[in-house]
């Protein structure tokens, strides 16, 4: 176990260019992080080339210990990872957020270790026998974004690793300390070369995409950015996984318990200060109910503390960078200029220091608002009125993403009814966003294509071969 300095130093740059990374709460600055060039991209994917065939040799059960190390090393570091994501990315330490993201990655960890994935007999009827198995695809990048940055990068890492691969991490120019410390400190229990960090920019992450060295990209980011890597990737003929943006319907039926689902609604929502790719980001709620949910909204985000992450009380946090306020900012403004109303909110302090927006209600807005179909990416929910079931399904399935949706009801059966109607990757009954390393994760329409987690998972880090005979 290090501590925070000495976890710092360690990752801090000895030579070339450097970057200072500023806290978001505050403007002060965490660190210095590496600029890394293509040559350094270069390099990474060299060392992980020749580290990759002996951790392939070594089979399921031997990769699968040393991940349960992996696990163990970030847990032993727990406390100092989670303070330094604090500060970088500007979540809050408690709550869903700092240190629930770092028991996140050891919990991804141990799932991609323990999940088995035999090989599969698809026929042996007496004359033909063939057999599905997964062969390692050699050197895989890993490209993520800046809001969940350790989880996100494991949930890349960990079944590319467990698979046999080996892996060349590009994080987000955002976030690039969260990422660097986290993969050293899995680097105590792995071979040298094998997982590799290259904190460059988007001309890092191009090259990544285009490099013949390369067999797969992971990718996490935004939905314009999934497009051009399709492209870089093109020539290669590279697998690709591609987890992009969303902007998740939720649809509250006209049985539903207005108090009762306020918090899972609120948390929904908010989780991550709303900067999280399948948070619910449109809320469609019956006529009926309408005032009741929005008061009940109201009531438990008006009572959740925004502050620096460092201070336990809180449990929103600031927009991880300015680029992203303003968007939240423009969009409210947009709403509210449009003639809809603010239950709460849309009104930060001009004064208070760092990227902080206040936890924000929007209701009686038009569907076609861009606070509705364009993703807000931050604390600004839009809820919209409806009068049928089959209205809000239209709405819910009428953008271009697909990644999340959930129905909220007091009938479990027939909310089941309504989500098969919705066009998602993941529909969720009375909660929205909840994440399980065990149940696979993907989008539908342009939120992308592949899935993680769990035996899936596993496979689309391999490369399918079939023995036949
Ligand atoms: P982004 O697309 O701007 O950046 C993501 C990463 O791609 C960064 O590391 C960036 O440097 C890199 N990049 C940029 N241009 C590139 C290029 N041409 N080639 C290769 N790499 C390039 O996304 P972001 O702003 O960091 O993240 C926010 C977005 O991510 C949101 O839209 C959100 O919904 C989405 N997201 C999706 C999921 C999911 O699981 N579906 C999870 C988290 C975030």
């Amino acid at each position: 176990m290090e501590t925070y300095d000495a976890l710092l130093a360690a990752i801090a740059p000895t030579s070339g260019e450097t970057r200072t990374i500023l806290d978001p709460a505050t403007g002060q600055p965490v660190g210095q992080a590496p600029v890394h060039t293509v040559r350094d991209l270069e390099q990474a994917i060299a060392a992980a080339a020749a580290a990759q065939p002996e951790w392939a040799a070594l089979g399921h059960d031997a990769r699968s210990a040393a991940l349960l190390k992996a696990a163990d090393a970030v847990e032993r570091s727990a406390e100092e990872l989670a303070r330094l994501l604090s500060r970088e990315q500007g979540k809050p330490l408690n709550g869903p957020n700092a240190r629930f993201e770092v028991g996140a990655c050891a919990a991804w960890l141990r799932a991609a270790a323990a999940t088995p994935l035999d090989p599969e007999t698809v026929v042996d009827d007496g004359e033909t026998r063939a057999e599905l198995h997964y062969r390692p695809i050699g050197v895989v990048g890993a490209i993520g974004p800046w809001n969940w940055p350790m989880m996100i990068t494991v949930w890349q890492l960990a079944p590319a690793l467990r698979m046999g691969n080996a892996v060349v991490v590009k994080p987000s120019e955002y976030t690039p300390l969260s990422v660097l410390a986290l993969v050293h400190v899995l680097n105590q229990e792995l071979p040298d070369g094998l997982l590799t960090a290259v904190s460059g920019g988007r001309d890092v992450g191009e090259a990544l995409a285009g490099h013949p060295g390369v067999g797969k990209i992971m990718f996490t980011g935004s939905t314009a950015t999934g497009k051009a890597i399709i492209k870089s990737s093109a020539e290669t003929v590279k697998r690709l996984t591609l987890e992009l943006g969303g902007n998740d319907a939720g649809i509250v039926l006209p049985d539903a318990d207005p108090k009762a689902i306020a918090e899972g609604l609120f948390w929904g929502a908010f989780i991550n200060t709303g900067q999280t790719c399948a948070a619910l980001k449109r809320l469609y709620v019956h006529d009926t109910l309408y005032d009741a949910v929005c008061a009940e909204l109201a009531t438990v985000a008006a009572a959740m503390p925004m502050g620096n992450g460092l201070d336990e009380t809180n449990v929103l946090g600031p927009l991880q960078n300015r680029q992203q306020y303003d968007i939240v900012a423009r969009l409210v403004d947009a709403a509210r200029d449009s003639g809809a109303r603010i239950l709460l909110g849309g009104d930060p302090d001009p004064d208070r220091p760092g990227h902080f927006y206040p936890a924000t209600l929007v209701a009686d807005i038009e569907n076609s608002n861009p606070l509705v179909t364009e993703e807000q990416f931050g604390p600004a929910l839009p809820i919209i009125r409806y009068s049928t079931v089959d209205e809000a399904v239209a709405m819910a399935n009428a953008l271009d993403v697909g990644l999340g949706a959930s129905v909220w009801s007091a009938d479990p059966a027939a909310a089941r009814t309504v989500a098969a109607r919705l066009e998602a990757g993941t529909v969720w009954i009375n909660k929205h966003g909840a994440v399980d390393p065990r149940i696979p994760f993907g989008g539908a329409k342009q939120s992308g294509y592949g899935l993680e987690f769990g035996a899936e998972g596993l496979k689309a880090l391999g490369v399918p071969q079939i023995i036949n005979g």
